[in-house]
């Protein structure tokens, strides 16, 4: 069982069919992955915005191999250090109020929507405005917020409690507003809807408009989290700050981990027995993520991300001059996006195969989320890459 085709082959007998994977991978190291047949990549997916401090980075390695040959788990029916000290490292560098743990994106949006409807029990609200075309998760309570109809398709019915706004467009999510309304749920960047950053006025907007109404904002930062975007955490790209936000992809390293953190008053309204996970918050993850904190500070690999992303949407965008069929670069730091007029998905393909990896958002988006210690050269490599991919597919239909 070494060659890639038995692997895929065993794979597809036995996994389920929810994904389509074009790659077999078998081992990391910083911005490069390996297939078994020997061939390396340059990895611009980064297991999703996952791997923001590279793959197998030594740091974190240490820090779970030490955790798991010391306290591996414990439940939460008693105290964890780790935990603890990770729940003040995200609240100081936030809302300066509390954390839960759990293990995904899915289920920490899950989490802050229970906690919206219990801040609007007591009023009869429960009713959480998101936006079209954005990403929440798979979870039934997830695809309702999610506005996008491919994901709810074939699962209804749907927990009730959604309603959907146009994303920066404020005109839109106030007219969504009514008595039942308690909370506006948004990303700073949309990633999987095609990587579309929030307008300011807009961001500033929904803040105006939830301290006017008496309503929360919400903003899923589990693409946007730590440091991908320039910013610790997506919104910190704007002048607001939410009342409650989720973290989960990057959050530790690989080690299923998702949170949700909130402002001091909301953090108080879960009572013992209102919600838990088994796992969630336990020694292993939690010590992973104190681990990728260390490195990102370390690294200045916030920074970084802004600096890097500056210089690999400046060399996308002589591609934009170049070629007709690629209309436009956008994004935030490192979670950048190509927008083309025509199959986003032959262009992941072509890149695949000169030996870069990157994937779609959407129909007509690249989008390229590299580990944020990529160095100057991997981007210029990158670069010549996606070149070499779009000369191949648009070169001969090109107009000088
Ligand atoms: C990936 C993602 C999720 C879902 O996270 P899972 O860990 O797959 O459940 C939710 N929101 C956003 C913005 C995401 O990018």
């Amino acid at each position: 069982m070494s060659k890639s085709t038995d692997i895929a082959a065993l794979f597809d007998q036995y996994v389920m069919h929810t994904y389509a994977p074009t790659a077999t991978l078998t081992s990391g190291s910083g911005c490069k992955v390996r297939d078994p047949d020997g061939k390396t990549y340059l990895d611009f997916t980064a297991g999703i915005a996952v791997h923001n401090v590279g793959h197998c980075h030594h740091k974190v390695v240490k820090a779970i191999q030490d955790q798991a040959a010391t306290l591996g788990h414990c439940s939460n029916l008693f105290y964890n250090v780790n935990q603890a000290l990770l729940a003040q490292r995200l609240s100081k560098l936030s809302l300066n109020g509390k954390c839960f743990f759990c293990n995904s994106g899915a289920e920490a949006n899950e989490a802050m929507i229970k906690l919206a409807r219990l801040a609007g029990h007591e009023k009869g609200k429960y009713e959480i405005i998101t936006m079209q075309n954005s990403f929440h998760g798979r979870t039934l309570a997830t695809i309702a917020a999610t506005g996008q109809a491919k994901v709810q398709k074939g699962f209804d019915p749907l927990p009730i409690g959604f309603t959907y706004a146009e994303f920066n467009n404020l005109d839109s999510v106030k007219a969504a507003v009514n008595e039942r309304t308690v909370a506006v749920m948004l990303e700073a960047v949309q990633g999987e809807g095609g990587v579309v950053p929030a307008t300011e006025a807009f961001m500033v907007g929904v803040r105006k408009l939830c301290d006017e109404k008496g309503l929360l904002m919400l903003c899923d930062d589990v693409q946007t989290g730590m440091g991908r975007t320039g910013k610790w955490f997506g919104w910190q790209n704007f002048p607001v700050k939410p009342d409650a936000f989720t973290l989960a992809k990057a959050l530790a390293d690989g080690v299923p981990m998702g949170a949700l953190v909130a402002s001091p008053a909301l953090s108080e309204l879960f009572k013992p027995g209102m919600h838990a996970s088994t796992f969630g918050g336990n020694p292993i993850s939690s010590a992973a993520a104190l681990a990728v904190m260390d490195v990102i500070e370390e690294e200045a690999l916030v920074n970084r991300a802004e600096e890097a992303g500056k210089l690999f949407a400046e060399g996308l965008n002589l591609f934009v001059e170049k070629y007709k069929q690629v209309l436009e670069v956008r994004g935030l730091g490192l979670m950048v996006g190509l927008v083309l007029e025509g199959d986003a998905k032959e262009v992941v393909n072509a890149c695949r195969d000169m030996g870069l990896l990157c994937c779609v958002a959407g129909e007509h988006v690249v989008r390229f989320l590299p580990p944020l210690n990529v160095k100057d050269n991997d981007l210029e490599e990158a670069l010549e890459m996606v070149g070499d991919a779009l000369e191949q597919l648009y070169g001969e239909t090109e107009e000088a």
